[in-house]
C-alpha cells in the first residue's frame, strides 16, 4: 500500500504528477461537479473563517462570530449584527482567482454541471458561470424584509446601521445564518448535480460544516477527486486524493493545457 506523505501531494505523487493524473480524469468526464468551500476563495483574499487562523477563532465584543452571525443576534441587534457584518463578511475589491477562471473553462467546454460552493461572496458567479448552487447564499444578493425589494453588496456598504429599503423597511442580506435552514430548491439541485455527476471534485472544504457536507456522499459515480491541504471524511472514499491547495493545482491545468 501507498503511503500518503504529510504535506505531500497524496499516494507519493509530486504536485506534477497529480496535475497530470487529475487532468486525464477531467479529460474522460462529461459530467464533472465540483463542490468548492473556503479554500477555494482564500486565494483571492477572503480569509477562512472557519480554520484555526482565520475570523471564527476570534471574538467581537466578547461574542464569538457564530452567535453574531446567527439568525437570532440578527434580529435582536441588527446594528450589532451589521457593524460586523460589513467589516468582515464583505469584500468588495475580491476578483475570481485561477481556481474559478478554470471552472469557468470547464463550464464552457460543456464538461462542467455544475458549481456547489459553501462560500457566499458570488465569485464563481462573477467568473461567468452560470450552473452554481450557492448552499450558503451570496452577499450580492439582499433584500427588503417589508415589501422584497433587492439591492447589491453596494447599498450595504454604502449605509450605516441598519440598512434600509426606500420602502422604510430594514434589509436583510440573502446569506445563510447560523440557525437557519439552508433554501430548499438550492439544496434539491445541488444533490441532483451531484448524484449524476460521473466526477466529483470536492476541493478547499474540510468537509465539517453540515447539512452540505453530507451532499457528497450522494455521489454514485466513477472518480471523487478531492483536494484539500487537511484530511476530510471524503477521502476514504476517495479515487484520487491530492493534499494541497486547490488554486495551485487548477493554476497548473490551466498552464499546461490552455
Ligand atoms: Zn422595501
Amino acid at each position: 500500500m501507498e503511503v500518503e506523505k504529510p504535506g505531500g501531494t497524496g499516494k507519493g505523487l509530486t504536485m506534477e504528477e497529480s496535475a497530470e493524473k487529475l487532468w486525464e480524469i477531467i479529460r474522460r468526464s462529461k459530467r464533472i461537479v465540483f463542490f468548492g468551500g473556503a479554500g477555494v476563495s482564500t486565494a483571492s483574499g477572503i480569509p477562512d473563517f472557519r480554520s484555526e487562523t482565520g475570523l471564527f477563532s476570534g471574538e467581537e465584543d466578547g461574542l464569538s462570530p457564530e452567535m453574531i452571525l446567527s439568525r437570532s443576534f440578527f434580529y435582536l441587534q441588527p446594528e450589532r449584527f451589521y457593524n460586523f457584518y460589513r467589516k468582515h463578511m464583505l469584500h468588495p475589491g475580491a476578483k475570481p482567482n485561477a481556481a474559478h477562471r478554470y471552472l469557468y473553462e470547464l463550464e464552457k467546454q460543456d464538461k462542467l454541471r455544475g458549481i456547489v460552493t459553501q462560500n457566499i461572496d458570488g465569485l464563481h458567479r462573477q467568473a461567468g458561470n452560470i450552473r452554481v448552487y450557492e448552499l450558503h447564499g451570496n452577499v450580492n444578493e439582499n433584500y427588503c424584509m417589508e415589501c422584497n425589494a433587492s439591492y447589491p453588496m453596494e447599498k450595504i456598504l454604502q449605509t450605516q446601521g441598519i440598512p434600509r429599503c426606500e420602502c422604510g423597511g430594514a434589509i436583510k442580506p440573502n446569506v445563510v445564518l447560523y440557525g437557519e435552514p439552508l433554501e430548499k430548491y438550492v439544496c434539491i439541485g445541488a444533490r441532483r448535480e451531484i448524484a449524476g455527476a460521473d466526477t466529483l471534485i470536492v476541493a478547499g472544504t474540510s468537509l465539517t460544516v453540515e447539512p452540505a457536507a453530507s451532499f457528497t456522499e450522494d455521489f454514485r459515480g466513477k472518480n471523487l477527486v478531492v483536494i484539500n491541504r487537511s484530511p476530510t471524511p471524503a477521502n476514504e472514499r476517495a479515487t484520487m486524493v491530492i493534499h494541497g491547495d486547490v488554486v495551485e493545482v487548477f493554476s497548473r491545468l490551466m498552464e499546461d493545457r490552455p
